[in-house]
């Protein structure tokens, strides 16, 4: 069986990159992805909408992203496995044996690229919600945007995601509702100044308290006070359940569930490593700019770390790729 250099659990962007750079640096790579498709959060939760923090790129679409991404990988030779949940890993004498469903691979070190887990969107918990998911009247991201044309949509949440959902459904909805429990959102400054400044109407502190024919109950948190919402779509942005957990037990995590790493993005178990929203330390951002800092840093820190007669530990990428 091949041993590799590095073997990433994770197609999302991070993991992407972080196999573009391990390719780069000379590390034989094998990239897991449990998805049919590779991508991540921007592929499969937000296709359409534009990204403008990234270094470089004024403006790019989720989609536009991985097709870039995988441009990108072209340059190197990696082995991709899609379909596979990563289900297992044990330490072993050549390094890890990392097991799916169906799939057993050999490599010297792992880099957890996991962001938010298989990307199981946690829900609201509210009887009938099943039967409005399949309706359509109830979604947890949006793959469709014309989907929402002249509808009347509320949004619950308070995170950025719900806040970029809102401001992008403000273009072609007929209303946009933004729920959220706080007073406070929990989203860049410079978003939750554009809500603010748009035309969409803020419920806060409101908590869900019953979905009815026409839409939501709402109810003023910490009080009986209760008012009816009448929309026509709801879009529930309550974030992901996270999943690493079971990997490997081993692994120390901070209260969010994410795998606690430190500067060299090594985490407690040595030859482990996680980058992107899967990892965590203080003063994480959860952003796709800070994930593909992060690869880098681990995937250097992993070329030092295996002593490799074949890596290529100086130089920059244009000496590598220029002609
Ligand atoms: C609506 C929305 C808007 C956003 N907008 C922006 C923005 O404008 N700018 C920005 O910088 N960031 C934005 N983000 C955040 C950004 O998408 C994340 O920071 C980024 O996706 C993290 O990448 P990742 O590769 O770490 O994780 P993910 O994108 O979550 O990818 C992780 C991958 O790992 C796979 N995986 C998980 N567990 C296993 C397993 N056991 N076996 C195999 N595969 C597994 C998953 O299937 C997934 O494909 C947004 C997020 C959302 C939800």
């Amino acid at each position: 069986m091949k041993n590799y250099d590095v073997l990433i659990v994770g197609g999302g962007p991070v993991g992407l990159y972080a196999a573009f750079y391990a390719g780069m640096r000379g590390l034989s790579v094998a990239l897991v992805e449990a998805f049919d498709e590779v991508g991540g959060q921007p592929q499969n939760l937000y296709p359409e909408k534009k990204i403008y923090d990234i270094a470089g790129l004024p403006e790019i679409h989720g989609a536009d992203l991985t097709k870039n991404l995988l441009k990108q990988l072209e340059l190197v030779p990696y082995d991709c496995f899609t379909g596979q949940k990563i289900g297992k890993i044990e330490k072993n004498e050549a390094g890890f044996s990392v097991s799916t469903d169906s799939n057993e691979f050999q490599a010297k070190s792992v880099l957890m690229t996991t962001g938010a887990g298989l990307l199981a969107p946690r829900k609201l918990d509210i009887e009938g919600e099943e039967s409005r998911y399949q309706a359509g009247s109830l979604s947890y991201f949006i793959k469709d945007l014309e989907s929402f044309r002249g509808k009347k949509v509320a949004v619950l949440g308070g995170g950025d995601s719900a806040l970029d959902w809102s401001l992008m459904l403000e273009n072609v909805a007929d209303e946009v509702h933004l729920v959220h429990r706080r007073p406070k959102f929990r989203a860049h400054e410079m978003t939750v100044e554009q809500v603010k400044a748009s035309t969409i109407e803020l419920h806060t502190p409101y908590q869900v308290s019953a979905l009815t024919d026409t839409g939501l109950e709402l109810q003023v948190v910490k009080s009986d006070e209760k008012c009816l919402l009448e929309v026509d779509k709801i879009l529930v942005n309550y974030g992901f359940l996270t999943n690493h957990l079971d990997l490997i037990e081993a692994l120390d995590v901070t209260r969010s569930g994410r795998i606690l790493v430190d500067r060299e993005m090594k985490t407690n178990f040595d030859g482990i490593y996680a980058a992107g929203d899967g990892a965590d330390y203080q003063g994480k951002v959860a952003l796709l700019s800070v994930g593909f800092g992060e690869a880098v840093i681990a995937i250097n820190a992993i070329t030092n770390s295996i002593s490799l007669d074949h890596a290529i530990t100086k130089g920059h990428s244009s000496s590598l790729f220029g002609k």
